[in-house]
């Protein structure tokens, strides 16, 4: 049955590597684009080498072709650029993008976190065809966005782990020292949040790992007035507090929580809101509640944008009986309302999600509960969230130019 299994992955690799070319476009890139590019990209399948992942998902793009690709838009991308931080041998690529309006100061500082858990690899997906939209403006939303956001982009977050789970690994969250980067923060960091097992392990101190050391510095050097950080395992929208089951973040609560209601109507219909309220228990140690407490960030977000085995559409659905059930969705009676909810689909983003199958360490489960295992899902995963993304920072703006929750 194994081999069978596996001859069926291949069989379906090899098909899908021969429609290479095509696969990796899709609705974000325009198709005059599309064929003037196809010959110069670096990132066609003569000179691709492959990685497990690669071949057996070829829609998915190893660390080397995210920066590759990056690279390649930055450089015909207005008022963009590509640089590279590091500490010790760990490095790490960002992408700052200028708004096109340049006169005048950007009013909205975006700074998106991609892939802070190396098996969430539909999160940097998603940030490569941000970059993309951002660069290539084929719509109106994003011109639109370009001219009152500027952007710091991080593709990969966690890019030493990365190229364990492009070589299969796909359960692997830590970074390679056992250490989750979603806990190591110095905001309510605690010893014991290991308790929820060992993905969850904080590091020996705060700030213990050049990761989030390298994080700290970019995005204290860039006060963004919006943060976001995309994860998977489940669905949810959510800001501060994730270290605190009790209480939504009282600074822009109201600004904060109104995006995170206009979003989830078009691009979730999942729970949003607190973090940790909204999971029922806590979660020590993240850059979430770091960057809204210490940088006094106005939006902060964590996004959890995909889950899979076949839970999506009995989330949304056990999510729309709910929303029925409650004439109103206000924060204080969310945790309430949905206990059982929770305990059956915890976040990632907060705690280790669906820890059974992450320790089972059977890496097909795993990789087809964080990430779209077929091509269609996955463009359509990027697309909705591509859209989400840029939405945000539109409203976010407004919210701004405003003058409410500034
Ligand atoms: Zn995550």
């Amino acid at each position: 049955m194994k081999t069978l299994t596996a001859l069926s992955v291949l069989l379906l690799a090899l098909c899908a590597g021969a429609r290479h070319p095509q696969v990796r476009r899709h609705g974000w890139m325009s198709p005059t684009k599309e064929s003037s590019e196809s010959s110069s990209s670096s990132l066609q399948s003569s000179s691709r080498s492959f990685t497990t992942l690669t071949k057996e998902y070829p829609y998915y793009h190893s660390s080397k072709e995210l920066l590759e690709e990056a690279r390649r838009l930055v450089s015909g991308c207005k008022s963009a650029a590509l640089r590279t931080i590091q500490e010790g041998d760990v490095s790490m690529d960002v992408v700052q993008m200028n708004s096109t309006r340049s006169a005048q100061a950007a009013r909205n500082k975006v700074f998106i976190l991609f892939g802070e858990h190396s098996r969430e690899l539909i999160s940097p997906e998603t940030g490569l065809a941000l970059l993309r939209e951002l660069c290539e403006g084929s719509s109106e939303l994003s011109r639109e966005v370009r001219q009152d956001s500027e952007f710091l982009l991080v593709l990969n977050g966690n890019p030493r782990s990365r190229p364990e789970v492009e070589g299969g690994d796909y359960c692997l969250r830590t970074n390679p020292k056992g250490v989750d980067l979603n806990r190591n923060w110095d905001e309510e960091w605690q010893k014991d949040s290991v308790s929820h097992g060992e993905a969850t392990n904080p590091g020996p101190a705060p700030f213990s790992e050049p990761e989030t050391r390298l994080l700290r510095s970019l995005v204290s050097e860039y006060k963004p007035t919006t943060y976001l950080c995309v994860h998977s395992g489940t669905l949810g929208l959510y800001m501060p507090w994730a270290f605190d089951q009790v209480h939504a973040a009282d600074r822009n609560q109201k600004a904060m929580m109104s995006v995170l209601e206009e979003l989830d109507r078009s691009h979730c219909q999942c729970p949003y809101g607190a973090a940790g309220k909204e999971v029922g228990y806590s979660c020590p140690g993240t850059s979430l509640d770091w960057i809204y407490d210490k940088l006094q960030t106005p939006f902060a977000f964590a996004f959890e944008i995909y889950v899979g085995n076949g839970q999506m559409a009995m989330l949304k659905e056990k999510w729309r009986q709910k929303a029925h059930a409650s004439s109103a969705l206000q924060i204080n009676h969310l945790a309430n309302a949905r206990p059982d909810f929770f305990k059956a689909h915890p976040s990632d983003f907060i705690q280790v999600s669906n820890t059974e199958v992450a320790e089972s360490k059977n890496s097909r489960d795993c990789f087809e509960l964080y990430n779209p295992a077929s091509e269609d899902v996955f463009h359509a995963t990027v697309n909705n969230w591509v859209t989400a993304y840029l939405e945000m920072a539109q409203k976010v703006s407004k919210h701004l130019q405003d003058g409410k929750g500034a």
